[in-house]
């Protein structure tokens, strides 16, 4: 018979074993997953905050594990990181993004740009612009529909190589928008030193309370010091009304977050990309009104 100690003990492995097993399953189903198709693409769309319209989306992946259902990818990525299976991940990302721009453009859909993410370790990939320009070759685009995301926190690990692949995917005419800024540690250094198009304000900055005055007042001048280096600003996690109409006051060119539209599959983005515009021209067209 097993005291209760042996029980707690028995219990703790358990947990052990199970994170150490899920982590394994993971792993063992990693390689299948691409093939079998289980990863899927959301579209959010980002909004114009001066007239409301959608001026793009970024492309956010999904795990639909067949063993442990849906995985979010703040659960998979920094383990596809540590084992290097992200550089296939992001490639598929991209390709199924191109893809899909290919696919509107064929239709004759008003083309909008989409954002797609860069891992931190991805950016160091001496691969890297050779892989963009193919894919772009490939689906027939301008460069300027796909915006390549990088993190802040990328930056740090070696400044001179960023520096010159942003220029060359520059050059290339791609657009670069630095996510997640202000939540390193070398914000400004980075400003000064990155030739970036694109500032996308960290949550952390627009979720802040009302209460706490600081936080908006570095808000605001972040929002400026961009102006200042003509800088496009998109704020991220925008929740409330609230929040998207000081982010207008403040000049905040772009906003993305739950306050006007989810992550969505890409049926949905479309018909949301077309309700929400004949919304808009509807709003700007009385004549519509006056039957
Ligand atoms: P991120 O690139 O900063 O993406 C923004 C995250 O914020 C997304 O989480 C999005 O769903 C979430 N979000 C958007 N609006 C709101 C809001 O109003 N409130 C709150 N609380 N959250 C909001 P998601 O999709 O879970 O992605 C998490 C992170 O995973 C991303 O952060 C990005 O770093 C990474 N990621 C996602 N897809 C990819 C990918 O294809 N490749 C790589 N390398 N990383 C990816
Ligand atoms: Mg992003
Ligand atoms: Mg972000
Ligand atoms: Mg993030």
């Amino acid at each position: 018979i097993k005291g209760k100690y042996d029980i707690h003990h028995a219990y703790y492995s358990d947990k052990l074993r199970q994170s150490l097993l899920s982590e394994q399953v993971i792993l063992d189903s990693i390689k299948t997953a691409l093939l079998e198709n289980q990863f899927e693409i959301y579209y959010q769309p980002k909004y114009d905050l001066s007239n409301e319209t959608i001026a793009g989306a970024e492309a956010l992946v999904r795990w639909n594990h067949p063993v442990k259902g849906f995985i979010s990818p703040t659960d998979f990525i920094p383990l596809f990181e540590r084992n290097g299976f992200i550089t296939d991940l992001d490639i598929y990302v991209w390709e199924t993004v191109c893809r899909q721009l290919h696919h509107w453009l064929d239709n004759g859909q008003p083309m909008i740009p989409i954002s797609v993410n860069v891992s931190r370790v991805d950016i160091y990939n001496p691969e890297l612009t050779r892989i963009l320009t193919g894919l772009i070759k490939k689906y027939n685009l301008k460069a300027e529909y796909l915006h390549i995301e990088i993190t802040e926190t990328a930056y740090t690990e070696n400044p001179d190589q960023i520096i010159s692949t942003v220029l060359e995917l520059r050059k290339l005419g791609f657009i670069i928008e630095m996510d997640d800024f202000g939540t390193g540690y070398s914000s400004l250094n980075m400003l000064s030193e990155l030739p970036i198009h694109v500032l996308k304000l960290d949550m952390r900055f627009i979720q802040s309370e009302n209460a706490k005055r600081n936080r908006k007042n570095i808000l605001s001048f972040i929002i400026s010091l961009a102006k200042w280096l003509d800088l496009q600003v998109v704020a991220e996690g925008v929740e409330t009304e609230k929040q998207a109409q000081m982010l207008k006051s403040m000049d905040c060119n772009y906003a993305q977050g739950y306050y006007f539209a989810k992550p969505m599959p890409h049926e949905e983005f479309e018909n949301h990309i077309k309700q929400h515009n004949s919304e808009i021209i509807d709003e700007k067209d009385p004549s519509k009104d006056s039957n």
